[in-house]
């Protein structure tokens, strides 16, 4: 199969590894608010990944974790009057259950960040020792001059890639950086925020460690396949490269990053200050999974998605059509052959998992076969064939 890799710009074969399982380290949720339509398509997105990995035969270890130290999350509970934990909790659970209506499988490990301190702190000092790293007054940044290749997933110069962290939550104006990109590895943090012990006194980890940390962990030193939303092509995975690659001393750290296009509404970029969210969980109850899945995949996973309220509605009957499909029955006269539809299926999805082919082709199979059983012929075969399929795609096939 051939997946597009973020940092070699272009789609790469992707042979299945033998004797061991694929390696799929996705970027989770900071968890302080609901699930939104840009969450939802992410990881339904990495979902039809396992999915199409498992159905050809492979294991897939996935670790998603949970950004629980962070700031928006510290900055709601605050706002709130509750505890971080409290709402992490909360929201998590939330998060769960959203991912479980959307027919979502969950990841193999889910680690918080707050649980694994202690796995980032070792990686932490070995790029101090390095020289990849310094202290500063209790807090310690990567040096982003030691790495030539800093932010090359990203093809921008150093001015734009300047201005793209500090619109993501990067402090050129620290005094204490050498560089106003150099980002922070460990922070002594606002008063009031969550503290862990630490070589450089009390403080918390920096976002980007977290995943260093976890992805490691959890899955080794390399990792198969690592992805999320394509709001983290910069500044978030390349800074993932750039600490992760000299303590481990081994390259790539990550075969095939992956990233899914970010969401718009009606035109209009979809974000919380622009208000205009739209919640997994209000879209599922009102169309139900397998409409909502079936748009949402309706365009290529790296395009952006512009979602339009009023066009998940064509999807209803698409997915009654499915169902039934999936449930013809009919054992006379000539059996309907799939095979060719089959194998155009197959090879949409092993073209950088192209969804939009994969469901025009299932669509004529469900035309075919409805058509088919209509006319009392047999599509016992033809229908466990969509069956099977739209299972791959993670159906639920249920009202
Ligand atoms: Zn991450």
């Amino acid at each position: 199969m051939l997946l597009f890799n973020s940092l070699a710009r272009a789609k790469e074969p992707f042979a299945l590894p033998t004797g061991r399982p694929v390696t799929l380290y996705v970027c989770g949720v900071t968890p302080y608010d609901t699930t939104h339509m840009g969450h939802a398509r992410t990881y339904l997105v990495f979902d039809v990944l396992v999915r199409y990995l498992r159905w050809q035969g492979a294991e897939v270890r996935y670790c998603q974790n949970v950004t629980d130290v962070d700031d928006p999350l510290f900055e709601r509970a605050k706002r709130d009057g509750v505890g971080w934990q409290e709402l992490a909790e909360r929201q998590v659970a939330q998060y769960q259950e959203d991912c479980r209506g959307l027919n979502i499988l969950p990841p193999t490990y889910f680690p918080r960040a707050s649980e694994e301190i202690g796995a980032m702190l070792p990686i932490i000092e070995r790029l101090i020792e390095l020289g990849h790293a310094y202290v500063a007054d209790g807090n310690v940044y990567f040096s982003v001059r030691t790495d030539p290749d800093f932010g090359k997933m990203a093809r921008m110069g150093y001015d734009e890639l300047l201005a793209t962290a500090n619109q993501r939550g990067n402090d050129p104006g620290d005094p204490r950086k050498r560089d106003p990109l150099d980002f922070v590895l460990w922070q002594t943090g606002k008063p009031d925020d969550p503290t862990w012990e630490s070589p450089w006194g009390l403080g918390r980890p920096g976002w980007h460690i977290e995943c260093s940390a976890m992805a490691t962990r959890y899955l080794g030193d390399q990792v198969d396949i690592h992805g999320g939303g394509a709001d983290l092509i910069f500044p978030h995975h390349p800074c993932e490269i750039a600490q992760t690659e000299p303590v481990t001393g081994k390259r790539p750290f990550v075969r095939v990053w992956m990233h899914a296009g970010l969401v718009w509404l009606d035109g209009e970029k979809m974000s919380k200050s622009l208000g205009n969210l739209v919640f997994a969980r209000d879209a599922l109850r009102e169309h139900g999974p397998d409409p909502l899945r079936w748009y949402l995949l309706s365009q290529h996973y790296r395009e952006e998605f512009d979602y339009r309220r009023e066009a998940v509605a064509q999807y209803v009957a698409l997915a009654l059509q499915l169902r039934q499909a999936a449930g013809a029955r009919g054992t006379e006269g000539a059996p309907l052959d799939l095979s060719r539809a089959h194998a155009e299926f197959s090879a949409a999805m092993a073209e950088d998992l192209n969804t939009p082919a994969a469901l025009a082709v299932l669509h004529t199979m469900i035309g075919d076969t409805l058509a088919a059983a209509a006319e009392g012929r047999d599509v016992t075969n033809a229908s466990a064939t969509v069956r099977d399929l739209a299972t791959m795609l993670g159906f639920t096939l249920s009202a």
